[in-house]
């Protein structure tokens, strides 16, 4: 089975995040750059398919250069190899933009599963696996709790704030999973080593056929036209208690409409 991950490198959780003054995007330079959390679990499931099914792990993202060394990590996990769609146009892609050049790249690579993290965790839209799965055509079955795939037909055991669903799909089909479907491993010393030796193609998007103009900050649907730091942190209000507190503390929470 051929199985790509699309993977998204984020600013670590714990950095500050900012946006730069100059056009208002998030400044991924000035924060430790790293393998978007649910992403793992993508790459875990996919290696987890690989040894009950045979077949190979290849791992996809779009980012800036840097973003290599979440393949690297993908690699030495155990994935088979790297596509790394990187040109300097693609700086602030939209979802739009985004699931786009994903679709374009996938397609015709012959993969019959698709595995996304249901969210990335710096912009959060929860939308790039969807709209991929429509771009490509293909049916998609998001936040997995349970992937099993025989005689071609996916099963999902699909988890929401709603409940539990099964659902089943013909492959190819497009899958983005929850962090409760697995644990992810961690990269052996044996497998950052041979991680260094794996193919990893460098895309251009002059190698995709997709033009300039319809990606990047300039072709973005939404735009952010202003932003403000947040302010410093306000000292808290400390209540001592004199056998009124509970009520005092209620008092608090309806004057400032908490609850
Ligand atoms: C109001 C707003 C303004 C924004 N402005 C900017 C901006 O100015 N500049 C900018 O750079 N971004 C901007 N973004 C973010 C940009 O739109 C998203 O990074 C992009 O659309 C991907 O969406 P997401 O990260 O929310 O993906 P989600 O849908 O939350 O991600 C789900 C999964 O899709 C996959 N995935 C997501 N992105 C990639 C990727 N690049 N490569 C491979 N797999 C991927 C991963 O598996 C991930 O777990 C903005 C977002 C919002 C909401």
């Amino acid at each position: 089975m051929k199985i790509a991950v699309c993977i998204k490198q984020v600013p670590d959780t714990w950095s500050e995040k900012r946006l730069s003054p100059s056009d208002a995007t998030l400044d991924r330079a000035a924060a430790e750059g790293v393998l978007n959390e649910l992403d793992e679990y993508a790459i875990e499931e996919a290696l987890r398919l690989k040894e009950g099914h045979g077949g190979e792990v290849t791992v996809v993202t779009m980012g800036p250069e840097r973003a290599a060394d979440t393949i690297r990590k993908a690699l030495s996990m155990g994935a088979d190899a790297g596509l790394h769609l990187c040109d300097e146009a693609l700086h602030g892609s939209d979802a739009c933009a985004t699931s786009d050049a994903l679709a374009r790249i996938l397609a015709g690579r012959g993969f019959d599963l698709v595995i996304f993290g249901c969210e990335s965790t710096d912009a959060r839209m929860s939308v790039i696996p969807a709209m991929v799965a429509e771009r490509l055509d293909w049916p998609q079955a998001t936040f997995a709790a349970e992937v099993q795939v025989a005689a071609g037909v996916l099963t999902v055991r699909r988890q929401t704030e709603a409940g539990v669903d099964t659902v089943t799909a013909n492959l190819p089909a497009v899958v983005s999973v929850v962090e409760k479907i697995n644990e992810p491993r961690y990269p052996s010393f044996k497998g950052i080593m041979a991680a260094k030796k794996k193919p990893v193609e460098t895309l251009s998007l002059a190698d995709t056929g997709i033009e300039a103009a319809t990606v990047g900050l300039a072709a973005a649907w939404s735009a952010v036209t202003d932003f403000a730091a947040r302010p410093p942190r306000a000292q808290g209000e400390i209540m001592s208690d004199d056998g009124d507190g509970g009520r005092r503390i209620a008092d608090y929470l309806v004057t400032n409409r908490l609850i």
